[in-house]
């Protein structure tokens, strides 16, 4: 049976008493370490981390990284806003993005950076503001990614500009006087070293393409591994070869470029768990299966559904009492087949029981590694569900609420007629 990342079954208890469920808990002790990793990641010229804000964009959370010197990655106009009222300064934010924001132009006044994921944006921005310097996003043709849908490098992939195209870019560049000063390339290369050998590889001779490339950034896409048999990224790992070959380069070029990371799941999805309560156990007869239904699913949790993606999945009994084991299914609660907890690893279209203690009406499940694409990427308002409550356990153990229970009428309240 699995036991509990970062809470006791009291905590689980007396929060589920005093907040009501759902509701996420992010565990700060854990979210400091995790920065403390990504600034440790060597780099022999500098080194900016940039939080992917996508992941989990509460004001609480962004502040926390702020405070603790990390920039941030921003894949919409509106994230790079919603950094802007959390009150980062815009210098700290650089926006790579798959649509670019009506209000550019003001953004660009105030201070973000900016790397053109297409020719057409290069083009856009050379229009507003010829001169400038810009970071160019490229694919460098090689993918690596937990599933096809988390893939975001490669030929099936439509992020950043395809590598063959550097001409074209730098075509683009020069008409409007642009200089590239940033080459970045977000792949989701995992956990493995030699992809991210490979990366830098391929990323490096797009830099000996564009001589004022002063920054170079490989994205994200560190692997955490959520459930105990799944791997984790060591950062001092795949550090260790990119340190050298940008070493080697800047002996060869005589350039020695500023490194970038920009994880999103490696700071934030082991440090998120979310308390959810049986509603409901319902079985389809002897020859069929054990559902256990919770008072949460897609709403809060989106990831199994859409990926076959597996979280840890732990039983609280509501009150201390020796229990058995079982073996169930795991749903959400909404009326849709796809809402899903223990889809097979991969599939989301196959169920697949979990060994858990013997739930009842009332318990607890605690669904963990939910801190990276929940609260932030889920299918919130469906059904008419409100968003949850989100915590933060502090370190010295208080837990303070960083944002409300939506109130319900809030889905309603902009329809007309
Ligand atoms: C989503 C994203 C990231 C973060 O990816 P993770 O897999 O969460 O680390 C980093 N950079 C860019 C440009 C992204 O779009």
């Amino acid at each position: 049976m699995e036991s509990l990342r970062f809470l006791e079954p009291d905590t689980v208890r007396s929060i589920a008493r005093d907040h009501g469920s759902p509701v996420f808990v992010y565990s700060e002790a854990l979210l400091r370490q995790r920065a403390e990793e990504c600034l440790a990641f060597p780099a022999p010229f500098g080194l900016t981390v940039r939080y992917a804000m996508k992941a989990l964009p509460t004001r609480a959370i962004l502040k926390l990284f702020a405070e603790m010197g990390l920039h941030f990655d921003c894949s919409s106009g509106f994230e790079v806003e919603r950094a802007m009222a959390a009150g980062i300064p815009a210098e700290r934010l650089s926006l790579s993005a798959q649509e670019l924001p009506d209000n550019l132009e003001e953004l660009l006044d105030a201070g973000m950076l900016f790397n053109a994921t297409s020719l057409q944006q290069i083009d856009v921005a050379g229009t507003l503001r010829p001169g400038s310097k810009i970071g160019l996003r490229f694919n460098p043709g090689l993918g690596s990614g937990g599933t096809n849908r988390t893939n975001v490098g490669g030929p099936a992939s439509s992020f950043g500009i395809w590598n063959a195209y550097s001409q074209k870019a730098q075509d683009l560049l020069t008409e409007h006087n642009l200089s590239c000063v940033r080459i970045h390339s977000h792949i989701g290369s995992g956990s493995d070293p030699a992809v991210w050998q490979r990366v830098i590889g391929l990323t490096l001779d797009l830099v000996r393409q564009f001589p004022e490339v002063t920054h170079l950034d490989l994205g994200g896409g560190f692997k955490v591994g959520r459930m105990a048999e799944e791997a984790s990224t060591d950062l001092q790992v795949i550090g260790a070869p990119l340190k050298q070959a940008l070493e080697e380069f800047a002996a060869e070029s005589g350039r020695k470029l500023h490194f970038e990371i920009e994880p999103g799941t490696y700071l934030v999805a082991n440090a998120g768990s979310l308390i959810s309560r049986v509603q409901d156990k319902v079985d389809t007869g002897e020859e069929g299966y054990r559902f256990l239904r919770l008072d949460t699913g897609m709403t809060d949790v989106l990831r199994p559904s859409l990926y076959g993606a597996q979280h840890p999945l732990v039983l609280v009994p509501s009150e201390e009492s020796p229990r058995g084991e079982d073996h169930v299914i795991v749903v959400g609660h909404c009326c849709e087949s796809g809402d899903i907890l223990t889809p097979s690893p991969g599939d989301p279209e196959a169920l697949q029981g979990r060994d858990m203690l013997e739930g009842f009406i009332g318990d607890y499940v605690v669904i963990e590694g939910v801190g990276a694409y929940c609260a932030s990427m889920c299918t919130r308002g469906y059904n008419s569900f409100p968003a949850s409550a989100e915590l933060m356990l502090q370190v010295d153990g208080q837990v303070t609420l960083i944002r409300k229970r939506q109130e319900p009428s809030v889905l309603w309240a902009d329809e007309l007629g």
